[in-house]
């Protein structure tokens, strides 16, 4: 092979990379610091590095894969979250950024509480995102982690360990709210709520079907988690759940038939679509 620069190389990529990407360039940088080792600033600038041979040829392969609309998250098996860096692989959707509010809006939940310890549930735990943000920024709450997923389980282990979590944090294997103990004082979750004829071809190519597809409505989960909510929920409890723009209104339906005394809101995300949907059991039960 030729005599291929940094420069070149990224170049070349990007052009490649143009008609599927939007971040084209970016993409190319984080690849190729992946596939030196580098971090993205060092390859930004050591422009005029040549490349080996064996450097090209993984670079290569990794922009082949990108070409195809696999995600760079699961290509350099990372992924930034609420300022942690997280393990991912296609066992896991990818944490998104507008999951971050999620996690905000349950801190704050969370601090509110008088409870110490709060016990608080992540229901479809994924890669750990939602879990280990909260353990992070709440250190009174332990956690459960639920997830179907054996193999979403493993990942977030190797999160929940990575942060030296395991104290806090239990994972537990089987659906929705079952495998909890007893009730908690917060439940979280970022269900599977997609309808999987409407997404991006690159999510519906990669990422776990299991954790996107929220039957035909995209409300499956939604009805099954809220129902047996109640059963799950201490007095003065909340429960925060991640929708889709569009399910609103039937989610906050769904919450006040099951939880007719709690209070209920919907909250957005930084674009100012709804994105999280609230409710809170009265302290006193009337
Ligand atoms: N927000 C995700 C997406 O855009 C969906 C996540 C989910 O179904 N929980 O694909």
């Amino acid at each position: 092979m030729d005599q291929v620069t940094i420069q070149h190389a990224l170049r070349r990529a990007a052009e490649q990379l143009q008609a599927t990407s939007a971040t084209a360039r970016l993409d190319a940088e984080l690849l190729l610091a992946h596939t030196l080792g580098w971090s993205r600033a060092r390859v930004v600038a050591e422009r005029d590095y040549a490349l080996t041979s064996a450097q090209q040829t993984a670079f290569m392969a990794l922009v082949a894969r990108r070409a195809n609309l696999e995600p760079v998250a699961y290509l350099i098996g990372r992924r930034e979250f609420f300022g942690l860096e997280l393990l991912v692989d296609r066992r896991v959707l990818i944490p998104r950024p507008e999951t971050e509010i999620l996690v905000e809006l349950a801190i704050a939940e969370a601090r509110r509480s008088r409870r110490a310890p709060i016990t608080i549930a992540d229901i479809g735990v994924g890669s750990g995102a939602i879990a280990i943000a909260l353990a992070m920024h709440v250190p009174h709450a332990i956690l459960y982690g639920v997830d179907l997923s054996a193999d979403a389980l493993e990942v977030a282990a190797a999160n929940v360990a990575r942060y030296g979590l395991h104290n806090r944090i239990t994972l537990l294997e089987g659906d929705l709210l079952a495998p909890l103990p007893g009730p908690v004082d917060l439940i979280v979750s970022n269900p599977p709520y997609t309808i999987l004829s409407d997404i991006e071809a690159g999510v519906y190519r990669h990422e776990p079907h299991l954790a996107l597809d929220g039957g035909p409505d995209g409300l499956d989960c939604y009805r099954r988690l809220i129902a047996a909510a109640p059963d799950y929920l201490h007095r003065g409890g909340a429960m925060l759940l991640e929708i889709g723009a569009w399910q609103a209104q039937a989610v906050v339906h769904l919450l006040r038939q099951a939880l007719p005394q709690a209070e209920t809101g919907v909250d957005q995300d930084l674009a100012g679509r709804d994105r999280v949907v609230w409710a809170r059991n009265p302290d006193v039960i009337n």
